[in-house]
């Protein structure tokens, strides 16, 4: 007879490869295990029936809550009436058009078409692409390096893991590959001048990077790739005056800025993309996650106007654009997408990550600034960082091998509430899904005081 809970474990363990996991840990069965069985609204549950409130939405994902199910039934209803076809040679379904078009609704001004993937990953892959492409149709050869900062983060495959500015996901990989650079991170906190003002911060960021463009010549850099605020690197806003100061560069040099909005698009600033939120103008905006809400598998290049031009004139010289997949514009992840979008809109979930995550914020602010480990709170919308520190008076960073930062989030989930060990540095990351309200965010904001206290039991 099959004993579920042993088999699944042992299944688990000999067949499956885990990503972002410590194999061999897994593999002698020293990590925690989980199957995660079902969802409804903020909470999971797993195969024990025990309940967590998950403030991290999966993977800063899921962001219209689980169990919805007018996208279940809109995904069902597309796969029955037509699973399956290419998107090839001008193809399209229903599903595919009326999301692009809903996409450009939504978007900053001046963006033109979409593009669509699977994956964050494989989108900033097509969006390197495409910078390569529309400088060799405006016959600029050289002019093809890309500039990301040290701590974005930007997908994990050969080009976007070496975007990636984090050496966890270059390590023994050989990466980052030639014609990838890393500037300043935007973190002021970490800065290494703190009589500096964020706005001297923002100059100096914007000088570094100017220097790192005359270094190499600004013939060969063509583009500058960065999350409206930084993700997965900390969860960073950026310091004022940031991404002016950045845009002011790029325009000088003729280089072409990518927003990678994969966690910011579709309401999680509390605006419907981080680009407007910050006064950005980006040439390609790479989106994923909030697109289905993580329902189904989907992500997009969204391409300007300007950017499109170029590009429509090359398929005159080169024939069709030789790039393509077979499961591009899918569309029972395009129907997923849809309904995802119609439900953000009908729930008001941008309008609730302004408010309720204003509230969540400052509540968190209130609960934690006195402890004399918790060096920094910080967020925007609905997406929230607690920074932990040796000493505050001199910002001694604690040493990484201490772990702090997954201790305290394996103490919040005995608490009931799971929010992520961010992978560099001691920081506590949340962002819930968007339909949090404002007694969940008391759950949450709870749970991390116990956890922080039985983590860092004040002297
Ligand atoms: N870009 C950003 C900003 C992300 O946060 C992520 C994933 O977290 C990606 C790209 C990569 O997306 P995916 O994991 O879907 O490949």
């Amino acid at each position: 007879m099959l004993d579920r809970d042993n088999d699944l474990n042992a299944w688990d363990r000999d067949h499956f490869f885990h990503p972002s996991t410590h194999m061999g840990a897994h593999a002698r069965g020293d990590l925690p295990r989980r199957v995660i069985s079902g969802g409804e609204g903020v909470y999971i549950t797993d195969s024990t029936g025990k309940r967590s409130l998950d403030a991290f939405a999966g993977l800063y994902c899921v962001n219209v809550g689980y169990g919805r199910t007018e996208i279940a039934d809109a995904i069902a209803e597309q796969a029955r009436e037509l699973a399956y076809y290419h998107a090839y040679v001008g193809h399209g379904t229903e599903a595919s058009i009326t999301l692009a078009r809903m996409i450009i609704e939504r978007a900053p001004k001046n963006m033109s078409r979409v593009y669509f993937g699977l994956s964050g990953s494989d989108a900033n892959e097509t969006n390197i692409k495409l910078i390569w492409y529309y400088n060799n149709i405006l016959n600029r050869p050289e002019k093809k390096k890309i500039i990301s900062r040290w701590r974005g983060y930007h997908g994990s495959g050969v080009m976007t893991g070496s975007l990636t500015g984090l050496h966890a996901f270059h390590n023994a990989f050989d990466l980052p590959r030639a014609g990838v650079l890393h500037t300043e991170a935007p973190y002021y906190f970490h800065r290494e001048d703190r009589s500096m003002s964020e706005e001297q911060f923002s100059a100096h960021c914007a000088a570094m990077l100017e220097e790192m463009i005359l270094a190499e010549g600004p013939d060969t850099v063509a583009a500058f790739i960065g999350e409206p605020i930084l993700g997965t690197g900390g969860i960073v806003p950026p310091p004022a005056g940031y991404w002016a100061a950045i845009q002011a560069v790029l325009k000088k040099y003729d280089i072409l800025l990518v927003a990678d909005e994969v966690v910011t698009g579709f309401g999680r600033l509390g605006t419907m993309f981080g680009s407007d939120h910050y006064g950005m103008e980006p040439d390609l905006i790479t989106i994923a996650k909030g697109l289905t809400s993580a329902y189904a598998p989907l992500s997009g290049s969204i391409v300007s106007d300007r950017m499109w031009q170029v590009l429509v004139q090359g398929s005159d010289q080169l024939g069709p654009i030789g790039h393509g997949w077979t499961y591009s514009a899918h569309p029972i992840c395009a129907a997923a997408g849809v309904a995802n979008l119609k439900l953000i809109d009908e729930l008001g979930l941008v309008a609730n990550a302004a408010e309720t995550g204003a509230y969540f914020r400052k509540s968190l602010a209130d609960a934690l600034t006195d402890h004399p480990n918790v060096g920094e709170v910080r967020g925007e919308g609905l997406v929230a960082a607690v920074e932990f520190v040796e000493d505050k008076d001199d910002r001694r960073f604690f040493d990484p091998a201490r772990k702090i930062g997954p201790a305290v989030s394996a103490a919040l989930l005995e608490c009931g509430v799971i929010g992520r060990a961010m992978p560099q540095g001691d920081i506590l990351g949340f962002a819930p899904p968007l339909c949090m309200t404002p007694s969940e965010a008391d759950t949450v904001v709870a749970a991390t005081v116990k956890a922080v206290a039985k983590a860092l039991p004040r002297r």
